[in-house]
């Protein structure tokens, strides 16, 4: 049976896809279409072993005999073959001498046989097309093979008329899907989620449950197959060198080693003030997808390096042409959750009861929910703000080492912050839009273009926007820990020319407390299920993308009870 083009003719398409993306297809349609339209990619322990076994099949040995040659028993190890008529490419871990005057693509693949001692759909696709490569190049090929390292068994395809038939339907079906900006919606309760290495991109159940009323929510099971997640590394030495040695990203000062970290442990390298980065350090990071992150040595956020921008093109398209009118709705969700948010503080917190101000910011909260304008919208957030910051210090307690009557007359205060609690207050903020800036970065979307804030003065206005459902569960939660805890002094602040800024002990102590927190795990109120603070940032950016897709009619914002 001889093959037609399967490509189809349309501009801005990749020339082929590979055949290990077609496995991604046939295990899901969405899954092949973050994996390789959006390029949206995360590691799992599934994917380290599968590179682990890769790493010996892919060393390169002997090379495909032309077809005149008789094999004798030759093999040749990793082989790329590709064919743009064919629209597939494809990297061969062995072909064999078939004996009989053919040739036998063999793959490997990490795990077992199903359950009838058969390729499982998905590894039968990639050996087909590898199959359907080999015979492009004129080799005669009858038989594929899969070797399946966790039982050491090799699983036989037969390459016939039947089987070339359906990897061309195959390939035609995910033509189609790669086609077209939208990924197709999440599979509805699939086993296969559960070993998706995406689940945590993808979030089928929680999309899921977010367009189920509250009431017939079920509670999801805990995410199966979390992200990796590494951590920052902050770097507050003055004249400190970062570099990077054998995989470890290491901390210097004038050549003594002060820090090591391995490199897979880490999320983003910040760095505050007189501190260096080799050029070797960022360039291995910047490989590594490990943003750095430079700030000045009072802790104002000045700038970000990271790899390429997010590869996920449609999202910024979707968040630029978002309507007047949607843009609006988000944002009234979002200043009616950090309201309510608010609330919820002072009334876990605050000494005394506070029936009057609890009342008013529940008021403001339904006001937020009802406004018209984004101007009237901000009005009500400006109401809310003054009368939560005008009781916030009912919530320092007695252990506090730290003054804050100064901040009872001041108010809120930011360039500079006048007093110690404002200085802290604005530096947990930094902290906040920084691991927002990020998250929405790595997601896709332009964190300076905002729902609520507006594009201007250099403001990543969407992580801007973004926070204010976490300003209170974070940052003033991190704030009241380190006073109460009595974790920051007097002698952590210094005072100058009107302003009050954190001295780098002060700074340290915040770094901790900060980490801390968005290591804590809460039960997420939509989804039931238990994630850090660290974890939900993300989801609820996740959550804004798939309202900026149109894959969730509305936004939902973090609110605790
Ligand atoms: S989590 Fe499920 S629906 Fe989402 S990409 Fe993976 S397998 Fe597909």
């Amino acid at each position: 049976m001889s093959i037609n083009t399967i490509r189809p003719d349309l501009p801005g398409l990749p020339e082929t896809v590979p055949a290990r993306m077609l496995n991604e297809f046939v295990y899901c349609p969405r899954l092949f279409h973050l994996e390789w339209v959006q390029q949206q990619f995360a590691t799992s322990d599934d994917v380290e072993e599968g590179l682990y076994l890769h790493r010996v099949v892919d060393r390169e040995a002997g090379d495909l005999p032309d077809k005149s040659e008789a094999w004798n028993g030759r093999v040749a190890r990793s082989v790329s073959l590709s064919s743009p008529r064919l629209g597939l490419a494809t990297r061969l871990d062995l072909v064999e001498d078939g004996g009989d005057g053919t040739v036998v693509p063999v793959d490997y693949k990490k795990g077992h046989p199903n359950k009838d001692g058969g390729a499982w759909p998905s590894d039968r696709v990639q050996s087909l097309v590898q199959a359907l490569l080999l015979r492009e190049e004129g080799y005669a090929v009858e038989r594929a093979e899969i070797w399946y390292a966790e039982t050491r068994q090799r699983v036989h395809i037969t390459v016939d008329d039947a089987a070339l038939q359906e990897i061309t339907d195959t390939v035609t079906r995910a033509w189609r899907v790669a086609s077209d900006p939208s990924a197709p919606p999440p599979m509805r309760d699939s086993p296969k989620c559960a070993r998706c290495s995406l689940v945590g991109i993808c979030l089928p159940d929680e999309l899921d449950a977010l367009q189920t009323p509250p009431k017939q929510r079920r509670p999801l099971k805990r995410l199966m197959a979390p992200i990796l997640e590494g951590r920052p590394v902050y770097v507050t030495l003055q004249g400190a060198v970062v570099g990077v040695r054998s995989d470890r990203l290491e901390v210097r000062l004038s050549g003594e080693l002060k820090a090591s970290y391995r490199l897979i442990d880490v999320s983003q390298v910040c760095v505050f003030g007189n501190v260096t980065v080799s050029a070797q350090a960022a360039r291995t990071l910047l490989s590594r997808d490990i943003p750095v992150l430079w700030f000045s040595y009072g802790g104002w956020f000045s700038g970000i390096a990271e790899g390429l921008p997010g590869k996920n093109v449609d999202l910024r398209i979707a968040q630029f042409r978002a309507p007047e009118q949607q843009q609006l709705e988000i944002a009234r969700r979002m200043i009616s959750g950090k309201i309510r948010n608010s609330r919820t503080m002072l009334r876990r917190n605050a000494r005394g009861e506070m029936p009057r101000v609890g009342e008013q910011l529940k008021q403001l909260a339904i006001q937020a929910m009802q406004a018209e304008s984004s101007q009237q919208l901000l009005g009500i957030e400006g109401t809310a703000a003054r009368l939560y910051f005008g009781s916030f210090s009912a919530m320092v307690g007695k252990n506090s080492r730290v003054d804050v009557s100064d901040f009872q007359e001041n108010g809120r205060t930011r360039r500079p912050p006048k007093d110690p609690l404002n200085a802290l207050l604005s530096f947990c903020y930094t902290l906040l839009v920084k691991d927002l800036t990020v998250t929405l970065m790595g997601i896709g979307f332009d964190p300076y273009y905002g729902m609520f804030h507006k594009p201007r003065f250099g403001r990543p206005a969407l992580a801007l926007d973004l926070a204010e459902e976490f300003r209170s569960l974070v940052a003033e939660s991190v704030v009241l820990q380190v006073l109460n805890n009595g974790e920051v002094g007097p002698h952590d602040f210094q005072s100058r020319a009107g302003g009050c800024m954190l001295e780098a002990s002060g700074r340290k102590a915040v770094l901790r407390a900060y980490e801390r927190r968005l290591e804590q795990e809460i039960t997420h109120p939509q989804f039931g299920y238990k994630a850090s603070y660290r974890r939900v940032m993300d989801i609820q950016a996740r959550v804004l993308g798939a309202v900026m897709l149109g894959e969730l009619d509305d936004y939902t914002a973090m609110v605790t009870r």
